[in-house]
């Protein structure tokens, strides 16, 4: 990659931290993210604001997924800092985890799984009060999976799997959602619901979060864009597109898509 591209990432970079972050619900500042000390990302800074949805872009490996689990305090930051702001506690970030063939085969009730991102609201306690049942009630409603409440969670297909977790995550939060990959595995279809059930929960004030690998999902439905590798990048959207970065990007995507619609199958 040239320098003029460095550099204009750079820039952009720092004209899009400057943004003003007096409503910021998370504020990340040169972190550094990786495993038994060693980086696999850093110098990594942006924000998120109400109302934002920021794509993660980048390579397989570059650390989008270490990223996520050092926002979710699931891992310790190896240096810089995560701000959480007006007033967003770690409990209330809802998170929905790539899911693992061991979780489709998960042997609980829709409802049950539901009920479970009450946890973190409900305390020591291990029982869901009258406020946490309402909550999981109001978020199958919201996700359209209200009549499955009492299906075996591993029967449904991928695609209602997954608003069931998201139904989860929302019982967690109102303010900010975490998605790793939300679509893997889901067919077209389901794949174009997913999105627009997060785009409606975008508009509705969540902030979100998500990694994808795809740059048209980020082209269709973000307002930011976090590229993680060498160079980065952070900004809008709009000033992402306009980057060196972001059109090679776009462009090495479209000729993968074009070279696996010629296989006739599906890059991942
Ligand atoms: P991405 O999500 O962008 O594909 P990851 O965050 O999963 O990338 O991985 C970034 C790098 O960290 C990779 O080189 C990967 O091999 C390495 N890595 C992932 N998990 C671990 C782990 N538990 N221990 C050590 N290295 C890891």
């Amino acid at each position: 990659m040239n320098d003029v591209i460095r550099h204009a990432a750079k820039e952009t970079f720092r004209t899009a931290c400057g943004k003003d972050n007096g409503m910021s619900l998370i504020t990340v500042k040169n972190l550094a993210v990786g495993y038994e000390g060693q980086a696999v990302e850093k110098d990594i800074s942006f924000s998120v604001s109400k109302g934002d949805y920021l794509c993660i872009l980048g390579e397989n490996g570059s650390g989008k997924t270490t990223l996520m689990k050092t926002l979710l305090h699931l891992q310790k930051p190896i240096a810089g800092e995560i701000l959480l702001q007006d007033g967003l506690r770690s409990d209330e970030i809802g998170y929905l985890p790539q899911q693992t063939v061991i979780q489709k085969d998960f042997p609980a009730s829709v409802r049950e799984i539901v009920r479970s991102g009450c946890l973190g609201r409900a305390g020591l306690h291990p029982f869901y009060g009258k406020e946490e049942k309402a909550l999981a009630e109001q978020n199958m409603e919201r996700m359209g999976i209200k009549e499955l409440a009492r299906r075996s969670y591993r029967e449904l297909s991928g695609g209602q799997q997954q608003r069931v977790l998201l139904a989860r995550a929302l019982c967690a939060t109102q303010k900010l959602l975490v998605l790793d990959e939300p679509v893997t595995g889901l067919d077209p279809k389901a794949t174009m619901e997913m999105y627009e059930l997060i785009k409606q929960l975008n508009q509705e004030g969540v902030a979100i979060i998500m990694i994808t690998h795809d740059v048209n999902v980020a082209v269709q439905y973000s307002s930011h864009v976090l590229h993680v590798g060498t160079p980065s990048f952070y900004g809008t959207k709009e000033s992402y597109l306009s980057s060196d970065l972001g059109k090679l990007f776009l462009l090495q995507r479209s000729k993968e898509m074009t070279a696996d619609a010629g296989k006739g199958g599906n890059h991942d």
